[in-house]
C-alpha cells in the first residue's frame, strides 16, 4: 500500500504530468520545438518566430529537414503558413516585346503578388485623361522616358498600399533609371529577385511589330504568332502607336542604355532569363526559381 502512495505522489509531482494537461487544457498554444520547457508554450505566431531563430542560428538539421521533404504537404503547408515571413518582391526587366507582361501575369497568378506595370498604369492614366495622363502624354507620344520624379512619386505611392505589403508585387518596367533605382532602395526596397529576360534584337523586332491589343479584354495577341480565333476581336485589335520599327529600335537602344546602369544596383539578386523560348519553358525557369527563393525566405535565409 505505501508503495502504491509513493508511485501516486510522485507522478503527481512529475513535470511531465502537469506538461501534458497543461497543453490539453490549452489546445491554442502549441510547443515551438518538440521539447517540454515551459517557454515552448506559445502562440503560433511565436512559435512561428522562435522556429525560424532557431533554423536562422542554429541551422537545426532536424527542424530545417522539415521543410525539405517533398511531397508531405501537411508539413510543407504548416512550414509555410508558420514560417513565411513577407510576401515575394520581384523586378522584372525585359526589352520591349520580351514577354515580360505575359510572365507577370503568370507569376502574378501563382505567387499571387500585385502586378505593376508602369506602362499600362501610365497608358490607362492616357485613355481615362487624369490629370496623371495628361502630364505624361507629352513624353509617352513622343517615345520618352517620364521625367523621374513623376515615375518616383507614382510608384512610391503605389508600393506603400495595402495590397502591396501584404501580397507582395511585381514591379514591371520599373526601375528605369539610376534615380529610380537609387530611390527604392533608399526607401529601403530591396527586391527578392530581379529578373533580367534575355531576347536577341531581331525576335523583339518581330514579335513588337505584330503585337496587337484587345482594347475590351487587354489580351494582347499577335498578327502572326497567336491571333485571334474570332473576326469581331481581330476587327477591334490596336496596334500600339510605339510598336512600329523605327520606334521600337530607338526604345530598345534606351533599354539597352539604361538598364545597363540600372541591372549594377542589383547584381546580387539578378537571374538571367533566356526570354527566346517558348512561354512555357520560360514560365518554367521563372517559377522554379522564385519557388527556390520563397523557400529560403521561409527558412530565414532569403533576403530581409
Ligand atoms: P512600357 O509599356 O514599359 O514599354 O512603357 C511605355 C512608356 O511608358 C515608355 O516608353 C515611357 O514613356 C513610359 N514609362 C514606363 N515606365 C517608365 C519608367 N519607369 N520611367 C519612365 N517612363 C516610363
Amino acid at each position: 500500500m505505501s508503495i502504491f502512495y509513493l508511485l501516486f505522489f510522485h507522478l503527481i509531482l512529475s513535470s511531465d504530468v502537469w506538461i501534458c494537461a497543461f497543453r490539453i487544457q490549452l489546445p491554442g498554444l502549441r510547443p515551438a520545438v518538440v521539447n517540454k520547457t515551459a517557454i515552448d508554450l506559445v502562440s503560433p505566431q511565436s512559435a512561428a518566430r522562435v522556429n525560424q531563430d532557431k533554423l536562422h542560428f542554429s541551422q537545426q538539421p532536424r527542424i530545417g529537414a522539415r521543410f525539405a521533404v517533398p511531397g508531405n504537404t501537411a508539413q510543407q503547408t504548416d512550414a509555410k503558413t508558420q514560417l513565411s515571413t513577407r510576401p515575394l518582391r520581384i523586378i522584372i526587366s525585359g526589352a520591349p516585346a520580351s514577354g515580360k507582361g505575359t510572365q507577370c501575369e503568370l507569376i502574378a497568378t501563382k505567387f499571387g503578388v500585385v502586378h505593376l506595370s508602369t506602362g499600362e498604369i501610365l497608358r490607362s492614366a492616357m485613355r481615362q485623361n487624369t490629370p496623371l495622363g495628361q502630364e505624361v502624354r507629352v513624353y509617352m507620344d513622343h517615345n520618352r522616358l517620364v521625367p523621374d520624379d513623376i515615375m518616383i512619386r507614382l510608384v512610391s505611392e503605389r508600393l506603400q498600399q495595402p495590397d502591396c505589403s501584404t501580397h507582395g508585387w511585381v514591379l514591371d518596367g520599373y526601375p528605369r533609371t539610376k534615380s529610380q533605382a537609387e530611390s527604392l532602395l533608399q526607401s529601403g526596397i530591396k527586391p527578392d529577385c530581379f529578373i533580367l529576360l534575355e531576347v536577341p534584337q531581331d525576335i523583339l523586332l518581330e514579335r513588337a511589330t505584330g503585337r496587337r491589343t484587345d482594347p475590351v479584354t487587354g489580351k494582347v495577341y499577335h498578327v502572326r504568332f497567336s491571333p485571334p480565333q474570332h473576326k469581331h476581336i481581330a476587327d477591334r485589335l490596336i496596334h500600339r502607336h510605339d510598336d512600329t520599327a523605327e520606334k521600337i529600335i530607338t526604345r530598345l537602344k534606351d533599354y539597352q542604355h539604361h538598364t545597363a546602369v540600372v541591372r549594377t544596383y542589383f547584381e546580387d539578386v539578378l537571374v538571367k532569363v533566356n526570354g527566346n523560348a517558348s512561354k512555357e519553358e520560360i514560365s518554367k525557369s521563372i517559377l522554379g526559381t522564385l519557388s527556390r527563393i520563397q523557400t529560403s525566405i521561409a527558412a530565414g535565409v532569403g533576403v530581409k
